[in-house]
């Protein structure tokens, strides 16, 4: 079953097309890792797919488990289960760590949420979410949230999603954790052993995907840098 559908879709930002037709979807519990370089818009899709403010597309749909959602706000998106890790859980300052993790339809136990992120529950369950945790601590507990939530899309872009911080080893544990329950995953990342651990994975570039396939086929064709079917607008090969 098709969870997510992006269909032909384009952006711009300041009259600069950053998307120009892209068109990308993403399965029921699949690990769907997304490649490519700086600045080809990868951390934009996400905030697309999010809902994030001042995130509309120019043209194209926008499905999520069968319904339009171009017009859907933030929260009501996350409402119907795509979730997705912050750089910073500023907006929670002030609460307690279990608290932060039992928000709103946690299905996970904040302490194997913890676990999950390399972090010891009772160390951290009742500090507050605030400064006097290190930004990487930060990061480990909004990557928590998200595995708490247990969304049926889990948006995970690697810098600022909190997965930078851990070993491949404990990625590949947090990807085998939500695929398990059943959670699909678009994965952002530059790293080809994490982008191993996908289901099938995305090349962007050029505003668009040109390229789907097994995880090894698609990091051996971005890793040549030879854009398959980029029209160079945007293309920012380096
Ligand atoms: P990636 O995550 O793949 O590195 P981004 O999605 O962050 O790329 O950015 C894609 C392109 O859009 C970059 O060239 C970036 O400079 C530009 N961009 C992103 N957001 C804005 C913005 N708010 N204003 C102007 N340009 C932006
Ligand atoms: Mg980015």
């Amino acid at each position: 079953m098709t969870l997510l559908e992006l269909c032909d879709i384009s952006y711009s930002v300041t009259g600069r097309k950053i998307l120009a037709g892209l068109t990308l979807s993403i399965e029921a519990g699949e690990v769907h890792a997304l490649l490519g370089t700086n600045g080809t818009g990868k951390s934009t899709l996400a905030s697309l797919i999010m809902g994030c403010h001042g995130y509309l597309p120019v043209s194209g749909e926008i499905f999520f488990a069968g319904t339009l959602i171009n017009d859907l706000k933030i929260h009501e998106r996350a409402r119907l289960g795509i979730s997705m890790a912050w750089q910073e859980p500023a907006r929670f300052e002030g609460l307690r760590v279990r608290d932060y993790l039992t928000l709103g339809t946690a299905a996970e136990e904040p302490e194997s949420a913890l676990r999950l992120v390399g972090l010891e529950p009772s160390r951290y369950l009742d500090r507050m979410v605030d400064r006097s945790l290190s930004g990487g601590e930060r990061k480990r507990i909004e990557l928590a949230s998200v595995l708490a939530l247990r969304p049926k899309l889990a948006i995970l872009d690697e810098p600022d999603s909190g997965i930078d911080m851990l070993s491949t080893d404990d990625i590949i544990r947090v990807l085998d954790h939500l695929r398990s329950g059943g959670s699909a995953v678009l994965l952002i990342t530059h790293r080809d052993e994490i982008a191993a651990a996908a289901d099938r994975a995305s090349q962007i570039c050029g505003g668009r995907i040109v390229c789907t396939g097994s995880p090894g086929e698609v990091a051996a064709g971005f890793k040549s840098r030879k854009c398959i079917s980029c029209d160079g607008e945007v293309c920012s090969d380096e």
